[in-house]
């Protein structure tokens, strides 16, 4: 394990000898018995990059919460982003990593929710030209509570984290472009990848999609899936919190096969997470 650790730090440090230099660091909140320890690169003190396979990349943004969204390699030409950074300035940051490491590509985005969390990087995105898919109803709930949640969130900083009130004060809720049917949910080949965004119903969020990567056994669960060390919900206020469960008895059913699972918020690990949230729903 330790020497596949030192090979990949050391193609790391070549990769980036002709471009920006990253520091690279262990992961502080891997769990105690994971299998291999788990390094991250800062791009800035709030940005991090877990890189979990060839393919699949972990952004994690402190700002000031924690929320990972991931970067996906499907092609030699091909990017895929399944949500963004809270922020523009992070989703830019982001961009020019990627296009450090994988050179020009055509990048495609992916949201999982209307929340921030999920989308705050979509004006650059689409700034950028780079097509978003996301469901009719996370249009729907942009329109109907996008304000009220900008103002929920600057109503849970204090006057000492002007920083980030000043951004999400100035935030633009932005739209995906490519718009699919929440209840159908949607299939995309991209690159030599599938993706499948599927609906389960109504959990964290009305919206909440899961997309799952079939080549890498991974699902990205999002908000609807809380870490193992997670000891409450979180931010429920526009949850469904009887139907929660429910849709994650759904997608236990639809994907006993995967091998990686990705919560928003905090450490990945297997399908237990989707059962310690379960747990955590109906204790
Ligand atoms: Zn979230």
């Amino acid at each position: 394990m330790k020497k596949r650790i030192i090979l990949w730090m050391a193609f790391t440090v070549i990769a980036h000898s002709a471009a920006a230099q990253y520091e690279i660091k262990l992961r502080e909140d891997q769990l105690p018995n994971s299998a291999a320890a788990q390094y991250e690169t800062k791009l800035r003190e709030d940005l991090y990059v877990s890189k979990l396979s060839d393919t699949v990349y972990v952004v994690t943004h402190y700002f000031p919460w924690e929320s990972n969204s991931l970067v996906v390699k499907a092609s030699a030409q091909e990017v895929v982003l399944i949500d963004t950074p809270y922020d523009t300035s992070a989703t830019a940051l982001m961009l020019d990593w990627v296009l450090s490491q994988f050179g020009p590509v055509r990048i495609t985005a992916i949201n999982t929710g209307f929340h921030v969390d999920n989308l705050g990087g979509n004006q650059y995105l689409r700034e950028k030209g780079i097509d978003i898919y996301g469901a009719d109803k996370t249009c729907e709930l942009i329109d109907e509570r996008g304000f009220q949640t900008q103002q929920q969130i600057i109503s849970w900083l204090t006057p000492a984290q002007e920083r980030f009130i000043k951004v999400y004060e100035g935030m633009v809720f932005t739209k995906p472009n490519k718009i699919f049917s929440l209840e159908e949910g949607i299939f995309l080949r991209i690159g030599d990848l599938d993706f499948e965004v599927f609906f389960p119903g109504e959990s964290h969020s009305p919206d909440n999609v899961v997309v799952y990567i079939s080549a890498c056994d991974l699902l990205f669960g999002g908000c609807m899936v809380k870490t193992l060390g997670a000891k409450n919900l979180g931010f429920t206020g526009d949850a469904n919190m009887s139907q929660w469960p429910v849709a994650l008895k759904v997608v236990q059913q639809r994907y006993p096969q995967a091998k990686t699972v990705i919560p928003h918020h905090g450490m990945w690990g297997d399908m237990s997470l989707v059962q310690h949230t379960i747990d955590l729903l109906i204790n």
